[in-house]
This record gives C-alpha cells, structure tokens and sequence, in this order.
C-alpha cells in the first residue's frame, strides 16, 4: 500500500506511522526523520535545511522533491510506503503525482489524523524537540494551516481521503486508521 499520513505537528503523525508501518510491513518515509538526518551527517541537503527548521519554516520543495524521489526509487518501496511529513505543500502534492503516474504507482489511501488546536499545543509542549519551542511551535501550526491544510480538499477530490480522529489512546486511534483505510479498499473496490 502507497500511503500518506497527514496532519499538523503534534496530532501523533510519528507513534501513528511507527505502529502502522510495522503492521503493514511497508518503509516509513518521514521527510522530517530524513532531514534531521541529514543535518547530523553534515550532508549539503542537511546545512540547506537547517535554517528552515529551526525556525519552523518549511524547507523550500526542490530539496524535499530531491530527497523523496531518490528515496522512492529504492527497492523496498516498491511494496508500498507510508509518506509522514510529506507532501506539505500543493507544489509537493502535484509533484508527487506526477512521480507516481509516470511509474503507474497511484496512492491508495491519504489518512488525515485531527485533533483540537488546544490538545496538539498541550501535546507539543510536552514533546522536548528542537523545534518544540512555543514560538516555533506557533510558526509551524501557521505553515501547517497555510500550506498544507489545503492538500485535504486536494486528496478528497480524488477519493482518496479518509479523516481519523485523534482523541484516544494510542490504540484508539491506531484501530480507528485501520478501519479507515479498510474502509477506503472496499471502496476502491466497489469501483473499480
Ligand atoms: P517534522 O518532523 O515532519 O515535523 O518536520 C520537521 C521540520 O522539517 C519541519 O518543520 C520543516 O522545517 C521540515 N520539513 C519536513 N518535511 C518537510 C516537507 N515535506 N516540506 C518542507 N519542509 C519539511
């Protein structure tokens, strides 16, 4: 399965996508984890980025572009992945597209994980990254509602959205996705 998990910083996107990709089988591909990666390693695409991060601005789409499409040429996506971070903004969607279609790897499925604005600032407080800082925090809900919200009309149009909410346990919310994306293959059946 080709997925996309969507949602803004601290609705639970990485404990999410840790149990699912485990269950799935299937690589995690979190831009996010990627980055900071980069950053420790001191690669090119790691100094380019820091900037951005750090002031929890998004990191402009050719290095992001760069980065997904040579992690999704390796052989073990090719039984499917799960996108966390990634696409955040209609540039990175439509771009996407575009990689998927040329290769005849269609998605099948974008889970947009929600929770209320006072929960996701409780939850970030409590978390201790680098970018946690309340200031930053701030930034990155403002990038989340700018620039990504949008890609949920974006995946609704092509039937591929499912929303989960994110109130729960973990295990809640985990149960609650499966059944979603069970939901989106009976669908993707009965039309086709
Ligand atoms: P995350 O771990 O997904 O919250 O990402 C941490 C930071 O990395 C973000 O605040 C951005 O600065 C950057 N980042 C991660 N993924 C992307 C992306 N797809 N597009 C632009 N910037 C990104």
């Amino acid at each position: 399965m080709r997925i996309i998990l969507i949602g803004p910083p601290g609705v639970g996107k990485g404990t999410q996508s840790t149990r699912l990709v485990k269950h799935l089988d299937i690589p995690h591909l979190s831009t996010g984890d990627m980055l900071r990666r980069a950053f420790q390693d001191n690669s090119e695409v790691g100094r380019a980025s820091q900037e951005y991060m750090s002031a929890g601005k998004l990191v402009p789409d050719p290095i992001i572009l760069k980065l997904v499409d040579q992690r999704l040429e390796h052989d073990d996506c090719r039984r499917g992945y799960l996108l966390d971070g990634f696409p955040r903004t209609l540039g990175q969607a439509q771009a996407l597209d575009a990689f998927l279609a040329e290769r005849g790897t269609p998605l099948n499925a974008v889970v947009e994980l929600k929770v209320d604005h006072d929960e996701l600032v409780k939850r970030l407080a409590g978390r201790g990254r680098q970018d946690d800082r309340p200031e930053i925090v701030s930034e990155r809900l403002q990038q989340y509602a700018r620039q990504t919200s949008p890609l949920v009309e974006y995946y609704r149009k092509q039937g591929l959205l499912v929303v989960v909410d994110g109130i729960g346990t973990q295990d809640e919310v985990f149960h609650r996705i499966q059944a979603a994306l069970a939901r989106i293959a009976q669908k993707q059946r009965d039309s086709a």
